[in-house]
């Protein structure tokens, strides 16, 4: 095992936006004063407490912040190990986690006078999100969605037009969050002056992955003031599942001081870690640049990106955040897959034994709580990340389980 570097978060990013020799600024010269500006506002707002006041205010009476630590007492029981707490991000506005980030961003977005908004999304989440806020601020408001995504999550793009959002579909490759991400990104370009590109996840150029990180900060901050108010002391494991990495690095983020502390970040295993069939980017992913940032993507041997699969199209993505591949290597977060059928496997456990409904990307943390608890002391803590919820997935589960159309 690799002795655990101690890490001065602090200093991460450096000022080029590199967590070692992972993210950094890799975008056309057409973004870069773009992105300059971003940076130089966030350095701003972050130090404004009127910024800061506003934005927690909007997190509480919007959002539906703090979000509970619950103990999942029958599924604990269940296992005969650990004591397992979900952190329940679920029960945010709109679903899931992605909503910190979004305010945060819509908020800077007015701060610089652009009041035009645009996103990516894969699952829907982030684009129903960003669609909420810019209704609940007046921006104006285009969302980029591969049409397979389109069609895999119908309810979320009808939810973001009932807000009042353009979703525009891409057609490209294979129609899913890349392709829309890379449209968004020749938009941005485009568009420039008037408008603000909200990136949904810890990924992408500097200032992205640090500042979205920043936005989700808030889970792992309010998650420990929690369990030390519930049992006095520090979790022994944390977990969360990994797209790009933002719930993952938002919960972890203010525990990595905490040497007893372990972190585990579970991968999308698809149908199995074989070429094309996972989106596990530490399983078998190289050093490369996607998209702005440089970080371990799934390619081939000529640099062409690998397709993807996942039963969760919120995890089904060829790159990982590079905070993510940096703690990897430092050896300080632990990283892991689920498939596709523990995943499944997990959603029915969830929802039978607690009553709640897990999104399938959450269900991949859980499916890893599955197999960990047991393994644990029984007065140990195992944190799970419950990054949003499963209503948007249970058509598609209901196909999945042979249970047809709903
Ligand atoms: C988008 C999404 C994810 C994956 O994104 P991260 O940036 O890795 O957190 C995970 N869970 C849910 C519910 C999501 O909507």
């Amino acid at each position: 095992m690799i002795t655990k570097m101690s890490t001065d978060r602090s200093a991460l990013p450096d000022e080029s936006g590199h967590f070692g020799s992972y993210g950094g600024l890799y975008v056309p010269e057409t973004l870069m004063t773009a992105l300059q500006e971003l940076s130089e506002t966030y350095a701003e707002a972050k130090k404004d407490p009127a910024y800061v006041e506003q934005l927690n205010w909007h997190l509480k009476e919007f959002a539906g912040r703090p979000t509970e630590l619950y103990f999942a007492e029958r599924m604990t029981e269940s296992l005969g190990g650990a004591k397992i707490y979900f952190k329940r991000e679920d029960l945010l506005h709109t679903g899931a986690h992605k909503i910190n980030n979004v305010i945060g961003q819509a908020l800077l977005a007015l701060r610089m006078g652009k009041k035009r908004i645009i996103a990516e999304t894969g699952a829907g989440q982030h684009g129903i999100a960003t669609a909420a806020a810019c209704a609940k601020f007046g921006l104006e408001c285009v969302i980029y969605m591969g049409r397979v995504d389109m069609e895999r999550q119908a309810l979320n793009v009808y939810r973001m037009r009932l807000c009042g959002a353009e979703v525009r579909p891409v057609d490209a490759g294979q129609k899913t969050l890349k392709e829309a991400v890379s449209e968004a990104m020749r938009d941005w370009v485009t568009n420039v002056r008037n408008t603000h590109y909200i990136l949904g996840s810890a990924l992408g150029s500097h200032p992205y992955p640090m500042m979205v990180r920043d936005f989700h900060r808030i889970i792992g901050q309010e998650a420990k003031s929690q369990i030390f108010e519930k049992e006095g002391r520090l979790p022994d494991e944390l977990c969360a599942c990994v797209g790009g990495g933002s719930n993952a690095i938002g919960l972890f983020y203010d525990f990595l001081e905490d040497e007893s502390v372990q972190m585990i970040g579970v991968e999308a295993g698809g149908r199995g870690i074989e070429q094309g069939e996972h989106a596990a980017r530490f399983q078998g992913g190289k050093l490369g640049v996607l998209q702005g940032t440089k970080t371990y993507v799934l390619q081939n041997e000529d640099g062409q990106i690998e397709l993807t699969h996942s039963v969760s199209a919120g995890l089904d993505y060829a790159a990982i955040g590079p905070e993510h591949a940096f703690y990897r290597d430092a050896g300080r977060i632990d990283y892991t897959y689920a498939t596709d059928e523990e995943v499944l496997e997990a959603f029915q456990k969830c929802s039978q034994i607690e009553g709640i409904i897990p999104a399938l990307e959450s269900a991949h943390a859980i499916a890893y709580a599955l197999k960990r608890a047991p393994e644990m002391e029984k007065d140990s803590i195992l944190l799970v990340n419950m990054s949003g919820r499963g209503d948007k997935d249970v058509q598609q589960a209901a196909k999945l389980l042979g249970e047809g159309d709903l």
